[in-house]
């Protein structure tokens, strides 16, 4: 049997109708931004693997700290212990994270991020015995997977199935350009309509949405609001965090800091599955007590592993060095020129850019849905050429290793083009 064919026989996919999609791609090698799979045939990355790996596949820096750790701790448990690699990481993020982050728990993805600090949110005023029960989040944002993560996540399709089970949340439109004013008035109302105890937004950036984009005064003065009116505020960096936007957090272009900070995705440079929600001390603090029912009792077996802390410790490293910032500056520019030379194009709609990320929403007469037609010849159209790009309907985005080489950004932009003039 062929590994498709073994495949098929084992394996359930994440995002996947079995029944009507293709079989999957199978990957044996990876190389800096380039893909092989199993008949040799050679595929550029330009999404990271799903936005996780900014210093390109098989990196030999962060494989050998990875093999160091491994030969010499590779796992603790977390409870009533502690090691040298998770204080380093916590050291690390300290230095670069805004300053009132004090605080960090450590678990496996994004969703567990995002479940963590909205668990705190709402313990945070269970041990105050104050009534906070609601979460606030954008519209159309993602969050994650987990229970908590979809509550917050608006994007229907993948929380339809479970409407109704959820924790409360209120949903706000984002300040897009224009709509600032409806949505600074619509967090207004919300706060004064629902016991809301935080809310929780992907910075400048909402990835899964299809890369919308929105000003960082507008974050300012939506943080601003809550924190006149003590809702704890929750950004969701998973995306965004370690150099995507241009700067190391997207926060850093936001004149006003959050409660809480979830991390993932480029935490450990694409290799080990690890996140991280970083929280200030007056957070903490509320759970600081004799009372052992104010401590946050939650936790994953893994909780801290130090080989994913080595592997983070790493890609920190390699994210500062001087060759990474200019790589991030050269993809940005490029991205930007690519942009001047196809927003005016007929069959183009708008495109934006923020740092590596880039976006291309084309026109189309229907509201194309997010796996819809438009979608699927899109998507074969890259993968028959060498190209891995997963459209979000009728918007192409580009998040590239911030080592792509200019060449293979030059054949991405002209699969994009080649790709517009087909649909
Ligand atoms: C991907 C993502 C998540 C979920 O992370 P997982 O590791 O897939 O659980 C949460 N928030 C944002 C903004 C994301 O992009």
């Amino acid at each position: 049997m062929t590994l498709q064919e073994k495949d098929s026989q084992y394996l359930w996919h994440p995002y996947t109708q079995h029944k009507t999609s293709q079989t999957p791609i199978a990957i044996s090698r990876g190389e800096g931004a380039l893909l092989w799979d199993e008949n040799n045939k050679e595929y550029i990355d330009a999404i990271a693997s799903w936005w996780v790996n900014p210093f390109g596949h098989s990196n030999k820096f962060i494989a050998d700290a990875i093999y160091k750790q491994l030969t010499t701790l590779e796992h603790v448990l977390f409870g009533g212990f502690t090691h040298e690699p998770a204080i380093k990481v916590a050291e690390k993020l300290m230095e670069i994270l805004p300053k009132n982050q004090q605080k960090i728990f450590f678990s496996d993805n994004g969703s567990t991020a995002v479940e963590v600090a909205i668990k705190v949110a709402l313990q945070y005023f269970f041990n105050k015995n104050e009534k906070r029960t609601t979460i606030i989040a954008f519209e159309n944002a993602f969050h994650g997977d987990t229970f908590a993560a979809m509550a917050a996540s608006g994007i229907s399709f993948y929380t339809q199935a479970f409407q109704g089970m959820f924790i409360d949340v209120v949903r706000i439109p984002v300040p897009v350009k224009g709509e600032e004013e409806t949505s600074f008035k619509a967090l207004k109302n919300a706060i004064e309509n629902h016991n809301c105890a935080g809310f929780i937004f992907e910075p400048l950036v909402q990835g899964a949405a299809g890369m919308v984009m929105y000003e960082p005064e507008a974050l300012a003065k939506l943080i601003e609001i809550c924190k006149e009116n003590n809702v704890l505020t929750i950004a969701d960096e998973v995306m965004t965090g370690f150099g995507k936007t241009g700067k190391t957090f997207a926060m850093d272009y936001v004149n006003a800091d959050p409660d809480m900070i979830c991390l993932s995705k480029a935490l450990t440079g694409g290799t080990i599955p690890m996140a991280i929600t970083t929280f200030t001390q007056e957070v903490f603090d509320a759970f600081y007590d004799d009372d052992i029912n104010k401590a946050l009792f939650h936790g994953h077996t893994f909780t801290a592993n130090p080989t994913g802390c080595a592997a983070a410790l790493a890609s920190m490293e390699l994210l500062e060095t001087d060759e990474m910032q200019a790589n991030i500056q050269r993809i940005n520019k490029s991205h930007l020129e690519f942009q001047k030379k196809i927003e005016n194009h007929p069959k183009v709609a708008t495109a934006r850019t923020l740092g590596v990320v880039f976006a291309v929403e084309i026109k189309s007469n229907s509201e194309e849905s997010y796996y819809g037609s438009m979608r699927t010849r899109l998507y074969n159209f890259f993968i028959e050429n060498g190209v891995v790009l997963r459209p979000v309907g009728n918007i192409v985005y580009i998040l590239p290793p911030y080592i792509m080489t200019d060449q293979q950004l030059q054949k991405v932009y002209r699969t994009i083009e080649e790709a517009i003039e087909m649909v």
